[in-house]
């Protein structure tokens, strides 16, 4: 039975700019978008992935400042250093977009003018902090001074870092400019934009009430900021910023916008849709390449779109994102496509404490691939998501489930039978003899494993997923374990050839099962089988028998090798401070 070909949109959340990220990034969007896409392009649906560098904002600006670039030259740099990275953790996006993008420019500024023409943006007047020496109103982040709770000097208009202490700009002593140090700082009056939520509140209401299939931890989250206390607020969409996309702009149904640009969570969800309009680019297609995945009047009205996400980034893609585009579709014209399904995440912990970014506490993605290869991260990152409540990394645990789960089980398996298969046979798949009742009863416990892995798998249930492909890996080990060919051989050779045969099949087809958890290690395994036959094992049987008699093979070099306790110890020093 090979299921109906269907159509998947899958978005990563896109990871911010400005440095390099941990694990618990990674596990919150990234590799389990890119786990899901690999299962179904393996089951032979059609599937466009997409992420991007989200690069606008303050903290972009200033991380450019502190590295003494100029903004748009850092970026560029950033972008590369995590397409990169995303390489070696082996995410296979068809696209890794930029959200600074001429693309992302033209599709926000579309957004914004539509919304604007459909009265769905308002203009509010705010006082904010104005810099006479630097000419420019200042973010909060960009104004220092003295706080007021401990007496640290460097606090900022957002937050004193030393104390944590929430602050608004005016509550520091002596304030100033984090840009020049100016202190000729004035309170003038500004204006911008906003989107008004409150009055698509009843559309995404009954848009996030419909979605019955969707995980509680997701429609939760929605519900408490469509509804606790005043419920859902009017957002300023625009900022006093230079670096981002311009909010006045030829054919804006508003005036006076100019030094000012879209507001970042504006712009980044757009650029979902940007990055695949980039793919059409890249890849040399016309509009109509990119349309067919985000228009529903334009062909896209048989796909099925997932999000995923770490909880933090639910309140914008259920509210925020929808608005942009319910608003956009009541113009008429175009109709935009909504989310279908939104997996969202917990955090992961490390080792007693948090990930943190600004202590680098933790293992970050390019310190990780720097000690170990990216299957071993993606195993257990993906085997220990925290779905449904936050989980923890602890080098005790990461060493036990790679030298069981993959060297033990998976890599043992491997090695076992093609050494032995080498050692008796030759390097190929031995011919003669019958399959009995234990290899009949291997075969059916495969088929009813498979079966479940599916199941998992098609829910986005991914560390029940890992339980079960794991639960296919112990199968064949405890197979080779009774069935013993190696004993077998000394008096019933034929016998011995048959349970080989098989054994050498189910290399294959683990092989298939497990590349979206660890797609080198599979591609070790195929190749070392001398297949390029990664069909999926729509018929368990008849893939168990994809291997003919005489099909030669290589023996696989060790898949998997083992933790020591000393590299154990070693890491957990190196991981434990600050980055260095
Ligand atoms: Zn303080």
């Amino acid at each position: 039975m090979v299921p109906e070909r269907k159509r998947h949109l899958i978005t990563s959340a896109i990871p911010y700019i400005n440095g390099i990220k941990h694990l618990g990034n990674l596990v919150g969007s990234q590799l389990p978008a890119d786990l899901y896409a690999r299962y179904l392009r393996a089951r032979g649906h059609e599937v466009m992935f997409i992420c991007a560098t989200d690069e606008h904002g303050t903290p972009a600006e200033l991380a450019a400042a502190k590295a003494g670039k100029p903004v748009a030259e850092y970026c560029a740099e950033m972008h590369a250093v995590q397409a990169e990275l995303a390489r070696g953790f082996r995410l296979s996006f068809d696209h890794f977009g930029r959200s600074s993008s001429a693309r992302n420019h033209a599709l926000t500024q579309y957004f914004a003018r539509t919304l604007g023409e459909q009265e769905l943006i308002s203009e509010v007047a705010e006082s904010q902090v104005f810099s006479v020496d630097d000419n420019r109103f200042l973010p909060d982040r960009y104004i220092e001074g003295t706080c007021p709770n401990c007496g640290y000097e460097r606090a900022r208009g957002d937050q004193c870092e030393n104390c944590t202490k929430q602050l608004d700009p005016t509550d520091l002593i002596n304030p100033r400019s984090a840009i020049s140090g100016s202190t000729r700082l004035e309170v003038r009056e500004t204006r911008h934009l906003y989107l008004r939520q409150r009055s698509l509140k009843p559309e995404i209401a009954a848009w996030i009430d419909s979605k019955t299939d969707w995980p509680v931890l997701t429609t939760s989250i929605a519900r408490k900021w469509l509804n606790d206390g005043d419920g859902l607020q009017d957002r300023g969409i625009t900022r006093d910023l230079a670096w981002g996309v311009p909010a006045q702009f030829d054919g804006a149904p508003w005036q006076g916008m100019e030094g000012k640009v879209f507001y970042v969570w504006f712009d980044a969800p757009i650029e979902y849709i940007s990055a695949t309009a980039e793919w059409a680019d890249a890849t040399g297609q016309d509009d109509a390449a990119w349309q067919r995945w985000w228009r529903v009047d334009k062909g896209a009205g048989d796909v099925t779109y997932t999000e995923f996400m770490g909880k933090d980034n639910v309140p914008f893609h259920t509210l925020s994102f929808p608005a942009t585009i319910i608003g956009a579709n009541r113009a008429g014209g175009a109709e935009w496509k909504l989310v279908d399904y939104i997996k969202s995440f917990n955090y992961l912990n490390y080792d007693g404490g948090q990930f943190s970014t600004s202590q680098g506490r933790g293992v970050f993605m390019d310190q990780a691939l720097s000690i170990l290869p990216a299957d071993y991260w993606r195993w257990w990152l993906l085997s220990h998501a925290p779905e449904s409540a936050d989980s923890e990394f602890t080098w005790e645990n990461f060493q036990q489930s790679v030298n069981k789960d993959l060297a033990d089980v998976l890599g043992n398996f491997v090695s076992r039978i093609t050494k032995f298969c080498r050692g008796k046979f030759g390097e190929a798949v031995p011919a003669g003899g019958e399959y009995g009742p234990q290899e009949l009863a291997l075969i059916a416990a495969v088929a009813e494993g498979v079966a479940s892995y599916e199941n998992m798998m098609d829910a986005m249930s991914i560390r029940r997923a890992a339980q079960d492909l794991r639960a296919l890996w112990v199968l064949g080990n405890e197979y080779l374990q009774s069935a013993a060919p190696w004993t077998v051989f000394k008096t019933d050779p034929t016998r011995a050839a048959a349970q080989t045969r098989l054994s050498l099949n189910l290399v294959r087809l683990y092989a298939v099962l497990s590349e979206p958890f660890i797609p080198d290690a599979a591609a070790s395994m195929l190749a070392g089988m001398q297949t390029t036959n990664r069909d999926w094992p729509e018929d368990v049987p008849a893939a168990l028998a994809a291997l003919a008699p005489g099909h030669a093979f290589t023996t696989p070099e060790v898949l998997f090798r083992k933790i020591t306790d000393e590299e154990r110890e070693d890491w957990q020093k190196r991981f434990s401070g600050i980055r260095s």
